[in-house]
This record gives structure tokens, sequence and C-alpha cells, in this order.
């Protein structure tokens, strides 16, 4: 499903974050480290090969709601940033800081004058962020980030899971 606001496309749908061969720019939902794991991050690291994580080494350790960017070694894309989400019940604010994870990550990709990013969805995994509230909050604070951007003509949320993608298809319903 897809919608153009202010210029910018926005696509949400499901399949693999590290599979996203049109886009310039994916975010990784990163640990604290920037080491591979399970999840996103998994994948991304190893799609991308060990280079990835020699280049994240010296930027890491990360605080919630931060963001680094990286290039993608064998990945398709340009770049990879790494966003560290809030987890549920531990870090607080957790709206402002997941928040700041897809502001952060949008002012990385102005930078860089990217055209197109991909997001998953950011402490909705391990770091057991209600799938609903992430979802508002990745929108609302994208629709405010967006009127700022010059260069993004494609925004993608990637959802892994066909519950997740129906809600995410009903926020973008909304708007
Ligand atoms: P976090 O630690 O930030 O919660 P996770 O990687 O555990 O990050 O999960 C974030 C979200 O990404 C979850 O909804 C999970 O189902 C989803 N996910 C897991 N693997 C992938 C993948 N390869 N591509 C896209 N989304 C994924």
């Amino acid at each position: 499903m897809k919608k153009t606001i202010q210029n910018v496309e926005i696509e949400v749908s499901k399949g693999d974050i590290a599979n996203q061969p049109e886009i310039e720019a994916v975010v990784n939902a990163a640990n604290a480290q920037l080491t591979t794991g399970g999840g996103v991050a998994g994948a991304i690291h190893s799609a991308a090969g060990p280079g990835l994580y020699e280049e994240c080494k010296p930027l890491a350790p990360i605080s919630p709601g931060e963001a680094v960017i990286t290039g993608s070694h064998k990945l398709p894309n340009k770049y990879v940033i790494h966003c560290l989400g809030p987890v549920y019940g531990r870090d607080n604010p957790a709206d402002k800081l997941l928040g700041n994870c897809y502001k952060n990550a949008l002012k990385y990709s102005e930078d860089k004058q990217v055209k197109s990013v991909a997001f998953p969805a950011i402490s909705t995994g391990v770091f057991g962020y209600p799938i609903k509230e992430a979802t508002r909050i990745s929108f609302n604070t994208i629709l405010a980030e967006i009127p700022k951007l010059k260069h993004l003509q494609k925004l993608k949320f990637v959802l892994f899971s066909e519950a997740d993608l129906k809600i995410y298809e009903a926020m973008l319903d909304e708007v």
C-alpha cells in the first residue's frame, strides 16, 4: 500500500529489511553495542558481512533514541542507519525516545541527500514496544519531519508479519 504525502511516497509492505535493493538507506533496529544479534540486527549484519561490524565498533555504544550511519558493505543499499530504540518499560520517556530514532534517522538521511529510506518497526521485537503505539509514534514523527526534508522521495516501512502490516496499513489509510 502506498500514499504520497507532501511529495514523499509512503509505502508499507511486508518483507525483509535486509533485502530492499531499490532503497538507498535501510534502518537497523540496533543494540547499544551495534553488534549483530537476532531480529533486524541479525538479518542486517549477516547480509552485510563482518565489515559492517568493523565499521560499527568505533561508533558504539549509542544511547536510546540515538542513530549512527555507516556504509552498507554487502547489502544492496548505499547506507545503513543504526537506531537504538528504547526497551519498553525500562528506557523513559519511551515515546519520545522512539520518536527520536525516526527523527535522527531522517536527519542523517537528509545530510547524505538520501532519496529513499526503509524502516523496520523499531523496538517492537525483543524490546517489547506495543506495536499499535509504536506505529502511531512512527507515523506522527515522520509526518512532522517530512516537510523539513528536501531530498527524500520515498519512505518505506518494512513489516515482518501480516499482523504488523495490517496495523501499518490501517494507520496509512487514516493519514
Ligand atoms: P528491537 O530490538 O528494536 O525490538 P527487533 O529486531 O527485535 O528489534 O524487532 C523489531 C521488529 O522488526 C519486530 O517487529 C520484528 O518482528 C521485525 N523484524 C525482525 N526481523 C526482521 C527483518 N529481517 N526485516 C524486517 N523486520 C524484521
